[in-house]
This record gives C-alpha cells, structure tokens and sequence, in this order.
C-alpha cells in the first residue's frame, strides 16, 4: 500500500443507522408503512451508490507538539494537539479521501426539484450511513494490511474533528490524487460530494496498546458529542 484508488468493493446499509439518522431510537421505530419505504429507498440507493477511496501512505517525520510533519516525495505538515498525540507512537500514516460518488446526491437533488420532501430525506440519510460504511470499509483494509506487516492502527481522524480544523482539508488533498473519485474541495474546505470523508489512520509497530486508546480518555472536552 503506498498511493492507489480503490472502487472494486460493496457496502452494507445498516437499516438501524438509517433509523437513527431520521430520529428514530429509544424505544420509537418507524410505523410499517415508514419502514417499507426505507426499505425501498434502501434498495433504490444501492443502485446510485459507487464507493471508492484513495490513499497515500506516509512516514512521519517529526512530531512538535501541535504539528506533525509526514513525507512520501512531498513533505506535508498537520496541526492538532490531539493528533499530536495519537500518532506520537507511529512510524507511518495513511491519508485517505473516502466517497459514495455524485449519484445519490444527484438522485436527492431530483427528488427535491419535483417537490418530494421524504424521499429525499431518506435518501440523505441513506447516503450519509453509505458515507460512513465506506470509510469503515477502507479501515478495515487498512487494519488488515497492518496486521499481515505486523502493525496496530489507530482510530480514524478526520478534519473539522477535535482540534484538527476543516481548512486542513487542503494539506490532504495535496497528496491525494482525488481526481480519479471526482471529488473536489470547494471555497469553505467541504468535500463535494458531501457524502465524502478524508482523514488519517496511524500505523504503529510497538505499543499496541497505547495505539488502541482513545484521546477522549484524557480530553477536557466533557460536551463533546463525538466521544468514543
Ligand atoms: S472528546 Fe471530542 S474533542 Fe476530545 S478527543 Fe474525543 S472526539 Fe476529540
């Protein structure tokens, strides 16, 4: 694994993330005619939805607290305290670009223009579970390859979470050829398609354990909805 797009796998809807994502949980499920046409429109996304990813792997270079600088023919430089510490024990990274393509959101758009409002809002839904499967998809693809080199991966980071701010988008997709997945950044740093996700994955070869832990354990951030 050094640079490549992959497009060649298949996602699973979780129907019960779908339900959340609409509201639904704490003992409330959707009535059964709701849940007939999630169950439709699940079927229908299947048919808009094009996973693919593309990734570079990277070694890390230095870490000074806030930045960490990773080079692979190019030297790139990240800043995040949080960061900082969850890749301080790894010896190389993985940047990765993760999307579901422009269909479903074309499909969402569609649906709009012709004046439906729930369709379209299960089809969101729908698609930002797609989003999430794929990127899952490709951690799991990393955390094989990791093991089989006798490596441990951290948990997956993304820009825009803990203190790692949305603008670094940019440093990411200067080493990621995106251009195979059609997606681009816009002026604000989002992702087009939105149901698109970029990151990093750290990859360590001792102190597994240490690799494994959450920074939450030791966040000041008490409200932080993102916890795990
Ligand atoms: S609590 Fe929130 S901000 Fe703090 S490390 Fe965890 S996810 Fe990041």
């Amino acid at each position: 694994m050094v640079k490549a797009t992959t497009k060649s796998f298949e996602i699973e809807i979780d129907k019960g993330n779908v339900y959340r994502s609409l509201g639904y949980g704490n003992g409330r499920g959707p009535s059964p005619s709701m849940s007939s046409l999630i169950d439709e429109e699940i079927e229908e996304a299947y048919g808009f939805i094009r996973p693919s990813c593309s990734y570079q792997l990277m070694d890390i270079k230095r870490i000074r607290r806030p930045r960490v600088t990773l080079e692979n023919g190019i030297t790139i430089s990240i800043t995040s305290e949080v960061l900082s510490w969850v890749l301080y024990p790894c010896k190389q990274a993985v940047i990765f670009v993760s999307s579901i393509g422009h269909g479903l959101e074309e499909r969402v758009s569609q649906l709009m223009k012709e004046g439906e409002i729930l369709k379209p809002t299960i089809l969101d839904a729908i698609g930002s579970e797609a989003a999430e499967k794929t990127a899952c998809h490709f951690q799991e693809m990393v955390r094989e390859l990791a093991t089989s080199n006798g490596a441990e991966i951290t948990l997956r980071y993304s820009p825009g979470y803990c203190d790692w701010d949305i603008t670094q988008q940019r440093v990411l997709f200067d080493v990621i050829d995106s251009a195979p997945m059609e997606v681009s950044l816009n002026k604000e740093c989002l992702m087009m398609p939105r149901k698109s996700l970029s990151g990093i994955i750290g990859l360590g070869w001792g102190e597994k354990r240490r690799l494994r832990l959450s920074p939450c354990q030791f966040c000041t951030k008490q409200d932080c909805k993102n916890r795990r």
